[in-house]
């Protein structure tokens, strides 16, 4: 049993050695993806759930780096978070999204993910004035999706950036709702636009009780609060059908699209107004 352990424990080591090695090259290469243009943007379609009509695309980073490929976000995020490379590139994403979309049909909106590292210092609000003015969008096709990470340090601060945010005209989204410690706290600290409940309600929504209250009760939260209620992570028909039945407002998926390359979306887009 003693020689079992110790290879574990040998084989946990090298394997954190190895994940340290992976952050620390991909926090060099970083440093250069914005000017080197490796980065692009997906768009994917949330649609309304009575109509089935695209009304929003949620911008979602894509890193395709020469020699190591197309990493992930999940994974370059929280490199570009420890950096603070993530002010420059998020920044990067506001623009790109907001102009992107200022070529779409009017009544599409675009949402675009904010890491709670852009909260710090004073610049953000300044970051999305410009990217509005600059592409022309209107502030109100503009929405902002946090996640409750954003209220774990400097809540005052973060808060009053969020209202800076709204007054600029921009909708606000909390995303991944119910995953986090607290959620329920927040939404007596800010009023949200939107609720966009996690994929790990979504998925069982059709086949778990427990499930099924947990998104009924978002739902009704959402009715309460005025706020949007959006589920992501829609696969099946049936959870699109139970979610239509409980009154989710939008719903957002492979079922309806994977995220696609802007000059995939704009076809789709006009495909759906004409239809
Ligand atoms: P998120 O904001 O929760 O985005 C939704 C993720 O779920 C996306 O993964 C999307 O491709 C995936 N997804 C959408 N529909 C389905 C589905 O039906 N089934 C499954 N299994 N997955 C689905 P992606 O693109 O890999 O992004 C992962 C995370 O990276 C995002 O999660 C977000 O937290 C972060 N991220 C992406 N782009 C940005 C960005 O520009 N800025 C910041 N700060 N974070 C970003
Ligand atoms: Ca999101
Ligand atoms: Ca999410
Ligand atoms: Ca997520």
């Amino acid at each position: 049993a003693k020689s079992t352990g110790e290879g574990e424990a040998r084989l946990f080591e090298s394997s954190m050695e190895t994940k340290a090695d992976r952050e620390r090259l991909l926090r060099g290469e970083l440093q250069n993806a914005l000017t080197n243009e490796q980065f692009h943007l997906d768009f994917q379609p949330i649609v309304d759930a009575e109509t089935g009509k695209i009304v929003c695309c949620e911008a979602l980073l894509r890193w395709n780096h020469p020699k190591l490929g197309s990493i992930s976000p999940t994974e370059f995020i929280p490199a570009a978070e420890a950096s603070g490379l993530i002010v420059s590139i998020g920044r990067w994403v506001l623009e790109q999204a907001c102009n992107d979309a200022s070529r779409w049909p009017s009544d599409v909106k675009v949402a675009v993910n904010l890491s709670p590292r852009q909260f710090s210092g004073f610049g953000l609000a300044a970051s999305v004035a410009k990217a509005l003015a600059v592409s022309g969008l209107t502030p109100d096709r503009l929405e902002l999706e946090i996640t409750e990470s954003v209220f774990l340090s400097d809540t005052d601060d973060n808060i009053r950036v969020l209202n800076g945010l709204k007054s600029l005209g921009a909708r606000i989204a909390l995303d991944d709702f119910g995953t986090g410690y607290s959620s329920l706290a927040y939404l007596r600290k800010f009023s949200f636009d939107k609720l966009k409940i996690d994929r790990s309600f979504v998925t069982d929504v059709a086949v778990s009780d427990e499930n099924l209250a947990i998104v009924r009760a978002i739902i009704g939260l959402g009715r309460s609060f005025s706020a949007i209620v959006t589920a992501e992570g829609v696969e099946t028909n049936d959870q699109c059908d139970c979610l239509r039945v409980e009154g989710c407002d939008q719903l957002q998926g492979y079922l309806f699209s994977k995220p696609v390359a802007s000059a995939e979306l704009i076809p789709m887009l006009r495909e759906a107004q004409s239809g």
